[in-house]
């Protein structure tokens, strides 16, 4: 439901016992900020950006990405924006940045590597991001994608916070990262799961691959068991966990990523409204149990169905 002049503003993310779970719109370009409002957004979990870089065959400079970045900050005052440093390679091929040959792109020089390869492309996006921040009253959060080990979110956390980034953090997306949660969130700030790669590196099957699709749903209890090694280690370390991949879009999956220890949720900002009013169904009790009985499960649709059947026995 749209929110209008007439109808009760959009409440905020909340569980039924009144826990909060912040809801967030991923967005890919400034210009969505407007509509992610409109729907309700309370800011923004991942900003991708790529578009800044795929339209052309050289890096933006730091004026434009100066420009983009305010645009996108001015939008939220006082909100939470999560901006992710530059994602090339494999899905997200740059002439510039990933001309190598590469057999097996998707396990070769993307993210955070490719940036460590070109520091310079990574210097300059974190000047413009520290540009836009004093310029505008958002609370901008940083991540880096594809980070693999302890030594190269430490690497990041480092690099960012020299350039003034209060809160800096990492994606989880490779099942090693998943795995050290405990250790890489000793120095990061926060953690953000991103389900499309987590899923695809677990189960060992190209996202993008047709043949192999059915391989890539975030509902196998592989993939749940990860999420949850870093819902834990987020307690452990009292740090955030946000998830940003389209497992948080699924209205009922949502509930299981809560009980698994994940702190917000980011999205699409068309299914916000459809995971609010699933959230509000359950306590974080609830949320626990239904997420126990996903775990338990063999595969990705008896976790599934295990799901409703519990969420059904606590409405
Ligand atoms: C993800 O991998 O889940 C993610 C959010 O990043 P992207 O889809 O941009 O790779
Ligand atoms: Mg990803």
């Amino acid at each position: 439901a749209r929110a209008s002049a007439s109808s009760a503003p959009i409440t905020d993310g909340a569980l039924a016992d009144g826990t909060p779970v912040p809801l967030l719109a991923n967005l890919g370009k400034p210009g969505g900020a407007a509509e992610a409002v409109e729907l309700g957004a309370e800011g923004v979990g991942l900003f991708r950006t790529e578009f800044l870089f795929l339209s052309s065959s050289q890096a933006p400079t730091i004026e434009q990405q100066r420009e983009a970045y305010t645009e996108l900050l001015a939008a939220f005052p006082g909100k939470k924006v999560v901006v992710r440093v530059l994602d090339a390679g494999a899905d997200k091929p740059l002439a510039f940045l990933n001309d190598a040959h590469e057999e097996n792109p998707a396990l070769g020089l993307r993210g955070i590597r490719a940036l460590r390869a070109s520091e310079d492309i990574l210097r300059e996006q974190l000047t413009a991001l520290a540009q836009a921040d004093a310029a505008t009253d958002a609370d901008l959060w940083v991540m880096a994608p594809m980070v693999a080990t302890v030594e190269e979110a430490d690497y990041f956390v480092d690099i960012a916070r020299d350039y003034g980034v209060k809160t800096a953090g990492v994606m989880v997306e490779v099942p090693s990262s998943a795995l050290l949660a405990d250790r890489i969130l000793v120095n990061s700030d926060f953690a953000s799961i991103g389900t499309n790669d987590l899923t695809q590196y677990t189960l060992a099957a190209d996202r993008l691959l047709g043949s192999v699709a059915s391989f890539q749903d975030p509902w196998h209890p592989a993939v749940l068991r990860l999420i949850r090694e870093v819902g834990d280690a987020g307690r452990a370390n009292r740090k955030p966990v946000g998830i940003c991949g389209e497992a948080a879009a699924d209205p009922l999956l949502a509930v299981v990523l809560v009980g698994l220890g994940a702190t917000s949720l980011s999205m699409a900002p068309t299914a916000l409204a459809d995971v609010r009013a699933s959230l509000l169904e359950y306590s974080l009790d609830d949320a626990r149990t239904i997420a126990e009985a996903a775990l338990a499960a063999n595969g990705a649709a008896s976790a599934r169905d295990a799901a409703r059947a519990a969420a059904e026995s606590r409405t």
